[in-house]
Parts: structure tokens; C-alpha cells; sequence
């Protein structure tokens, strides 16, 4: 993981100017920037840097890769931060992710789920909170259930006794304006006020995941209750150092 010396100048007030943005925003909305957490998407960027996040106070880290954040948090350790996994989970790292992540943001079909809850109690992990990922662009490329399967696939993860369901996730397509992401956080908003009014969440409000470094703003303004940024925090991922090919 080639690093340069950029992504390390500077991180705190990266990190600072995220949560000052974040708390405008939320107060601009009449909303206390308290309910709002920041995961700071660490993937691909070493634990060194994980680690000075940590020191400036970042409280959540995102990864999207079972085996990536295993040698992190083997290294670093767990509590605090909070870890957060938000990528794709392969059936044959969950056993793995239910031992390490705190919460699983990507939650996308009815197998993952029974295998989170059968892995819990073979694990002997009383309770994990997770999300469901909803993919409301129906891109092929893209994880998450879509919103036709969106009601079945609640009521599945209800039904496991080990699994918390606390909100929805999703991430749309990016684009360069942001303002054209705001129709996607609109939506799962609407869905997550839907399944609130029926009581599918475990606290009654239900989270929404959404919102990156480009767009975190339009989020909050749609109504998100955690946000992953990686970028702005981190700088660039894979960025190599000067003068160092391949
Ligand atoms: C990488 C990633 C992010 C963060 O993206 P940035 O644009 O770097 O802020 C957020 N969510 C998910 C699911 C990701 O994979």
C-alpha cells in the first residue's frame, strides 16, 4: 500500500473540516449534528494512518474487504473504533466479519442474513447490528437488494433472533455533481420512513446510511444519520509515492 507523505500532512484538519462541515450542515437543517456519525472509509490506506485518525478522535472506520480489515484491526484493535463493514460480504468471509466488524452496513439478501445469524450463535455473538444495503439504481454491477425485494427481505432479517436491523444503506452512482445524487438519498429516506411507521427497526427512528466525500452534504440535507467519507479524510487511495513506478 504505497503511501505519500500527503495523505498523512494534514489528516487532522481534513478530519476537522469534515465534522465542522457536517455540524453546519446539520444546524442548517434544525438538525443537532450529535445524530450524525461519521465512518471514516479507511480502506486501502495503511493502519499508520488508521491509526493517527484514531488519535484525532475518528470514533468509526469503514472498510469494504473482509481480509484487508482483519490485519487492521488485529493491529490496531477494536473500541475505539467502531468498525464498520460496507462492502460486499462473500459467504465464506462471514464467519470471519461476524468475529470482527461491530456492524455490517451491507446486508443485501435473505442467505447472507440467516448465515450472519446461524455464524452469530455458532460464534456466540449475542447481537449484530446491520443494515440493509439497497441498490435503487438497479445497476447489475452494483450490490444491494432492490426496492421491490427491499419489504421481504426486512422481515427475513427480523425474523433472526441474532441480528439487529437499525437502518438502510445505499450508495448510488457517483456523480460529479452532487445534486444529481439527491433524488437516490431522497428515495431511501422515503423507504426507511415507510418501514420506521411499521416498526421494523430496532430503535424506532431506523439509521440511513449515505452520503461520500463528494455528496455528504446533500445526505444530510435527505436525512442521513451516518456518513462514509474516505477521501477527504484520508486523501487518495493507492497514490504512489513520487518517482516510484508500476
Ligand atoms: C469507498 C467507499 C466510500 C467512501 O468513498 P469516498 O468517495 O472516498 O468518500 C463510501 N461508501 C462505500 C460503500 C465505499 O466503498
Amino acid at each position: 500500500m504505497p503511501e505519500t507523505a500527503q495523505n498523512f500532512e494534514g489528516l487532522r484538519e481534513r478530519l476537522d473540516e469534515v465534522r465542522r462541515r457536517i455540524e453546519t450542515c446539520a444546524r442548517r437543517q434544525g438538525r443537532d449534528p450529535a445524530e450524525i456519525t461519521l465512518v471514516a472509509v479507511s480502506k486501502m490506506h495503511p493502519p499508520a494512518l488508521l491509526r493517527q485518525a484514531i488519535e484525532a478522535g475518528a470514533s468509526d472506520l469503514g472498510e469494504n474487504r473482509v481480509q484487508e480489515a482483519e490485519a487492521k484491526i488485529e493491529e490496531l484493535g477494536s473500541r475505539p473504533p467502531r468498525w464498520h463493514l460496507i462492502g460486499h460480504l462473500q459467504a465464506n468471509k462471514a464467519r470471519r466479519a461476524v468475529t470482527l466488524f461491530d456492524v455490517i452496513q451491507s446486508v443485501d439478501s435473505l442467505l447472507l442474513a440467516r448465515r450472519l445469524d446461524r455464524l452469530c450463535r455458532e460464534e456466540g455473538r449475542a447481537s449484530l447490528p446491520v443494515m440493509i444495503q439497497v441498490d435503487l439504481a438497479g445497476e447489475e454491477s452494483k450490490t444491494g437488494v432492490s426496492e421491490d425485494d427491499l419489504p421481504g427481505l426486512v422481515s427475513a432479517v427480523k425474523a433472526c433472533e441474532r441480528l439487529r436491523l437499525t437502518g438502510l444503506m445505499t450508495l448510488p452512482p457517483f456523480f460529479v455533481n452532487a445534486e444529481r445524487a439527491r433524488p437516490y438519498f431522497r428515495r431511501l429516506r422515503e423507504l426507511r420512513d415507510t418501514l420506521s411507521s411499521r416498526l421494523d427497526f430496532e430503535d424506532s427512528r431506523g439509521e440511513l446510511s449515505m452520503g461520500m466525500s463528494n455528496d455528504y452534504e446533500v445526505a444530510i440535507e435527505e436525512g442521513a444519520t451516518v456518513v462514509r467519507v474516505g477521501t477527504a479524510i484520508f486523501g487518495e487511495r493507492g497514490v504512489k509515492p513520487p518517482g516510484q513506478s508500476h
